[in-house]
């Protein structure tokens, strides 16, 4: 069974096709500058990459390119696109009403559209990469698969803001959450190589790359999270702020800017670039601070800080843990950051073992040692293989 998975964002199309009998990747690639005249399309099967530049003006037309890719006579893998079984897409924002992943049909594509106001920047695109796919491929089973699903178990107090209970009723102000494909996947993965059954771990899991959040995991189900209604609240990010006082808010519009450009720098212009004004990237952060930069080395403590203010908070609600668990690019791979946190950690128990730590690098094991009180995992997410075996499921 061959599942093909997209992720649409605004300019740009990942994707990878998958055969399910042993969820190997056949091809990948991504598609950048959608929109345009020249559009660049970098294609990987067979362990060989490929870049072109070809004329995608919407969604639709990048999905056809692909498509011709991997039925292409000399780079594709398939001799037709009707090998396809399935299509799996992910959405950023399913609201209170998708909490799981769902085969899509006119009364899914209304409701990905009423949600476009709780994320205005991701569902248009996401909706534009279906319509796209679904023009091209009529036949087969189209899948959706939501970020915000997997922390629809949260309870009304981790996702309630006490704010005046109108803005809830009325206006669906509330924690919805995101990067839960990947919370999902890494909390799968930790109870199989911890071995204890899915619904019996508790775990704190960190997805750590240009955006983090963290969730709480208790018996399997994610019971908190630090993103809120919008990916900005919580832990510091690439470009995002995370948790702020809301005054500042008010504050800087009486110095003089207006609500979107304060919305703008929250999002665009804080974070790790904003404390350092070098650049959002932990690696140039990094080296940037061993080189004596006292703005970089800021950036990285306070961004470490806020993560393991976090980890104690959930330690807290959760009736015990059995792991705290690291992903995404910096959690991958950016050994430091990782030292930095775990040494934070030893009073929950935690005992950091640098030769782990440098040994676990885009691999999957503890960089604590054997029998500590708390143990810290490093699992590498695989968010697309999720959205396949879903898609799987549900295609049939
Ligand atoms: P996205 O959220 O865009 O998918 P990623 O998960 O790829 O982002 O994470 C991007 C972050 O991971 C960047 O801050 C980058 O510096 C960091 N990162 C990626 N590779 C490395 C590496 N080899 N060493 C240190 N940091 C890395």
């Amino acid at each position: 069974m061959r599942v093909f998975v997209l992720n649409c964002g605004s300019s740009s199309i990942k994707y990878q096709l998958f055969d399910m009998t042993d969820e190997s990747v056949l091809a990948k690639g991504l598609l950048e500058r959608v929109g345009t005249d020249d559009a660049v399309l970098e294609h990987n099967a067979r362990d060989d990459t490929c870049q072109l530049e070809v004329a995608a003006h919407n969604h639709a037309a990048g999905v056809s390119i692909i498509l011709k890719m991997l039925t292409d006579k000399r780079r594709g893998v398939l001799s037709s696109v009707d090998e396809i079984h399935g299509v799996g897409h992910r959405v950023v924002h399913g609201g209170e009403s998708l909490t799981e992943s769902v085969r899509v049909d006119h009364r899914i594509l209304d409701a990905i559209r009423e949600n476009i106001p709780l994320a205005p920047l991701h569902n248009p695109a996401n909706l534009a990469g279906i319509e796209g796919a679904m023009a091209a491929m009529p036949k087969v089973p189209h899948v959706a698969v939501f970020d915000t699903a997997f922390l629809a178990t949260m309870p009304p107090e981790a996702y309630r803001y006490a704010v005046p209970n109108e803005w809830y009723t009325k206006h669906k102000v509330r924690r919805y959450g995101f990067h839960g494909t990947s919370h999902r996947y890494v909390t799968q993965r930790a109870a199989e190589l911890l071995a204890i059954p899915v619904d019996k771990i508790n775990l704190i899991t960190c997805h750590l790359g240009n955006g983090c959040s963290m969730t709480a995991i208790a018996a399997g189900r994610a019971v908190d999270h630090s993103m809120g209604m919008t990916p900005l609240e919580g832990l510091v990010m690439g470009t995002r702020s995370g948790d702020v006082d809301p005054a500042i808010i008010p504050y800087m519009v009486a110095k003089g800017m207006n609500v979107q450009e304060v919305d703008k720098a929250l999002n665009k212009q804080s974070g790790l670039l904003g404390l350092s004004e070098i650049g959002n990237d932990m690696r140039d952060l990094l080296a940037a601070a061993n080189a004596g930069n006292d703005k970089a080395q800021l950036a990285v403590d306070v961004f470490c800080r806020r993560i393991v203010k976090y980890i104690g908070a959930y330690y807290a609600i959760l009736p015990s843990v059995d792991a705290v668990v690291m992903t995404g690019g910096i959690g991958e791979n950016s050994l430091p950051v990782r030292a930095a946190i775990c040494r934070q950690l030893t009073r929950l128990g935690a005992e950091f073992d640098e030769q782990r730590n440098l040994a676990t690098v885009r691999r999957e094991g503890p960089i604590t040692v054997d029998g500590c009180h708390l143990p810290v995992w490093i699992i590498p997410t695989n968010e697309e293989v999720v959205i396949a075996r879903d898609t799987a499921e549900i295609a049939g």
